[in-house]
């Protein structure tokens, strides 16, 4: 669900400067602590890429990211102030609603902010929570499945090693085979190594990503089927 009927500030504007700035704290307050998060869209859809593929899952997409990838396909999630802040309470009725089983919590960087009263709310849904992160900021939150996506552009956290489930890598340049694998040196024996062609370059890393999973059997393809499906 896209959020722009709920603009962040059309309620303020009938409201005198003193008031504004008072409204304009407390809802920075409610970020700082989790309880309301900057959220750019919402929607039930079929996950699309990674591990999970192929199931249903409810997308939440926080709004903000620092990371600054070239090739990011979601670059209007970037500045936070466009978006509005939604109180978590909001985003765990639309996720009941959905009768979805899966929570994906994806962004711009989700990890911005405090996941915990989020996943804390989610879990009393019984739904499975799983994060899509570049891992640039500190894990947080009850989380079931790590996808770790390290970006070229800001560092990942060492932490995130020993924990994800998931090293997806996104491959945009042949040499990113390469990074691929200084990633993989690293992490936990049980986490899937996935490569992933960038949505624009695929054509060209495609077949270099085949011919390198079949010389490198640890590895598994992730295409971007909602793609191909037309979903979100
Ligand atoms: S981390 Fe994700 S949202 Fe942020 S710039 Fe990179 S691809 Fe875009």
């Amino acid at each position: 669900m896209k959020n722009e009927a709920f603009s962040r500030f059309s309620f303020l504007t009938r409201l005198p400067m003193s008031v504004i700035a008072q409204q304009e704290i407390e809802l920075r307050e409610k970020v700082d602590k989790g309880i309301a998060l900057p959220l750019m869209e919402d929607f039930y859809t079929i996950q699309g890429e990674g591990a999970f593929s192929g199931q249903a899952a409810y997308f939440v997409r926080l709004a903000g990211c620092d990371v600054g990838c070239v090739w990011c396909d979601v670059k209007e999630s970037w500045d936070a102030d466009q978006h509005p802040v939604i109180d978590i309470s909001e985003i765990c009725r639309r996720v009941a609603a959905s009768g979805s089983r899966i929570v994906v919590i994806t962004g711009g960087e989700p990890l911005m902010y405090n996941l915990e009263p989020l996943t804390a709310k989610l879990k009393t849904l019984g739904v499975r929570i799983h994060i899509e992160t570049s891992a640039a900021h500190p894990l947080s939150g009850q989380l079931d499945w790590i996808c770790f996506s390290p970006k070229k552009f800001k560092a990942p956290l060492e932490e995130v090693y020993n924990l994800a489930h998931e090293l997806k890598v996104v491959v945009f340049n042949a040499s990113d085979l390469k990074w691929a694998e200084t990633h993989a040196a690293k992490i936990n024996p049980d986490c899937k190594l996935l490569l992933q062609p960038e949505w624009s370059k695929e054509k060209g890393m495609l077949p270099l990503i085949i011919d390198y999973v079949k010389e490198n059997p640890k590895w598994q393809i992730s295409l971007q089927t909602h793609k191909y499906m037309d979903i979100p």
